[in-house]
């Protein structure tokens, strides 16, 4: 980035808030993308931004928007860099945008039950914040520690407890963002509108390709007064026949409009890798967390008990429950994997009940033709009236060369695998640059060419963290 660039930025924003420091410039050259930290820790040539910006507030956010778009400047925003698609990946010609420095809390409303934080807000502040008096924003990703709010709507991100307090579009009461020509918007007014389409989608998921989230309000609810735990082994004659039978608990128990927030279905693999002491052969594990008014949580467990027997599953020790709570926000080092001479990744999916299990067979059977493959599994943990996501969890070994290729081979696998079976290739990570190859496969070529129109009349200029998330057009 040119001196000149970065002297005016210092004249329009402070010099305190334009950073071309080399540590800070180091610390913001990825996200927490295994692809990209694989790179850093082979010792590739890494991009890193021509500066980084740590604005002050929202009117900060719009000089620097109108500045890049008027001398065509990309713009990355970053949240705090939990993202696993590659979201944040700068070249030296990019302005880095490091939202955290926006962290205020800026509003508790107790009666309507609102609470409005700056969008670099830490998730698990902003929660604990809440919890002291008495709520809980009910979103609870596993990076809970290590994400921000901005970046949860900006990803479209999903917590643990989703199945009764929805994913994040359900608890996001509205948002305030720059878009791309500097103008501040506030999108969402009341509780429900039907005032045309619903403008926060614009911005929510988009990974910073439509604008600048600068505060989110979300709707709080009050913290549950009960909360009970129980555990379930599912048996069937294969592991793949063990994941069908707790699917087909968890299809009974939410169709029969039960909502625990917390349903995770482990396959035989995972049992024995996350509960050893709690394995019970190749058996699947249900594991559930219920929460609410005593009475209707004493209601729900005991016909949760009665749908989940009488599908076939046998009671488990809550115990595994427990363990499961004390870890649940674990965040694993990739780094500890390269030195053991192995590559892994999560991905998560989802389909509707009907198409699930044949996309769990077929994805874990398409892994497990990957050359040094030697971990193929899933678990499911959020859960609708239509439908349930999976978790796959894949381990490579290879030499260091042929790592990276391996770990694409496994991601192309899955997604082709989920997509030729019928399910959609994309629960909560959201894209990144990771996806693009296979957003067709959710969106149609006629969605993609929408997204690429609306893209465009959004950002004309294109300084929206370019080459994210959007398909380029066909050559
Ligand atoms: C161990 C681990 C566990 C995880 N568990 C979960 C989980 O349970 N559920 C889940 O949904 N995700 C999970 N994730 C993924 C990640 O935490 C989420 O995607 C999270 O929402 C990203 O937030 P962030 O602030 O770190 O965003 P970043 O990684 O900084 O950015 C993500 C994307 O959003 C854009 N962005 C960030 N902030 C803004 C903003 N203010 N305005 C516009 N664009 C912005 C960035 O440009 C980028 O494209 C996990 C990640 C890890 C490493």
């Amino acid at each position: 980035m040119l001196d000149s660039t970065i002297d005016t930025l210092r004249d329009l924003l402070g010099t305190d808030v334009v950073s071309t420091d080399a540590e800070v410039l180091a610390s913001r050259r990825r996200d927490y993308w295994a692809a990209s930290a694989l790179r850093e820790w082979r010792g590739d040539t890494m991009g890193e931004p021509g500066c980084v910006v740590r604005p002050r507030g929202p009117e900060q956010v719009q000089d620097l928007v109108r500045f890049c778009g008027a001398n065509r400047i990309a713009l990355m925003p970053f949240g705090l860099g939990s993202g696993v698609c590659g979201g944040v990946l700068p070249t030296d010609d990019v302005v880095l945008l490091d939202m955290s420095s926006m962290s205020r809390t800026r509003e508790i409303d107790e009666h309507d039950l609102l609470a409005t934080f700056d969008a670099g807000k830490n998730g698990l502040e902003a929660e604990e914040e809440v919890a002291e008096r008495g709520f809980t924003i009910g979103h609870w990703p596993q990076s809970i520690a290590v994400s921000s709010v901005g970046g949860w709507v900006s990803t479209r991100a999903s917590g643990q407890f989703s199945t009764a307090y929805g994913n994040v579009e359900d608890i996001v009461y509205s948002i305030e963002a720059v878009l791309p020509d500097g103008e501040l918007v506030h999108l969402g007014k009341a509780p429900r509108a039907a005032a045309g389409p619903d403008l926060r989608h614009v911005v929510m998921g988009a990974e910073g390709t439509m604008g600048v989230v600068t505060g989110v309000t979300f709707s709080l609810r009050r913290a549950p007064e009960s909360r009970r735990l129980t555990a379930f082994h599912a048996r069937g004659a294969t592991p793949t026949d063990s994941m069908a039978l707790g699917i087909e608990a968890q299809r009974r128990i939410v169709q029969s409009d039960w909502r625990p927030p917390v349903m995770r279905l482990y396959d035989g693999s995972e049992v024995a890798r996350n509960f050893p002491e709690h394995r019970s052969g190749d058996d699947a594990a249900l594991l559930m967390v219920h929460e609410g008014p005593a009475g209707r949580v004493d209601a729900e467990v005991a016909d949760v008990t009665r749908i989940a027997t009488e599908t076939g599953l046998t009671v488990a020790d809550a115990g595994m429950v427990e363990q499961w709570l004390e870890s649940r926000n674990h965040v694993p080092t990739w780094t500890d994997f390269f030195e053991r001479g192995a590559v892994v990744d999560t991905i998560e999916i989802s389909a509707p009940w009907s198409r699930i299990v044949d996309v769990y067979a077929a994805v874990v059977a398409s892994l497990g033709q990957v050359e040094g493959i030697v971990n193929a599994s899933a678990h499911s943990s959020h859960v609708y009236r239509s439908g349930i996501n999976l978790y796959f969890s894949f381990a490579v070994l290879a030499e260091v060369a042929d790592m990276e290729d391996r770990y694409f081979e496994c991601w192309h696998r899955t997604m082709e695998a989920t997509a030729a079976n019928g399910g959609g290739i994309a629960h909560h990570h959201g894209s990144g640059r990771l996806r693009i190859p296979y957003l067709h496969h959710d969106l149609g070529a006629g969605g993609v060419e929408l997204l690429r129109t609306l893209k465009g009349a959004v950002d004309p200029a294109g300084i929206m963290n370019p080459g994210n998330l959007i398909p380029p057009p066909p050559r």
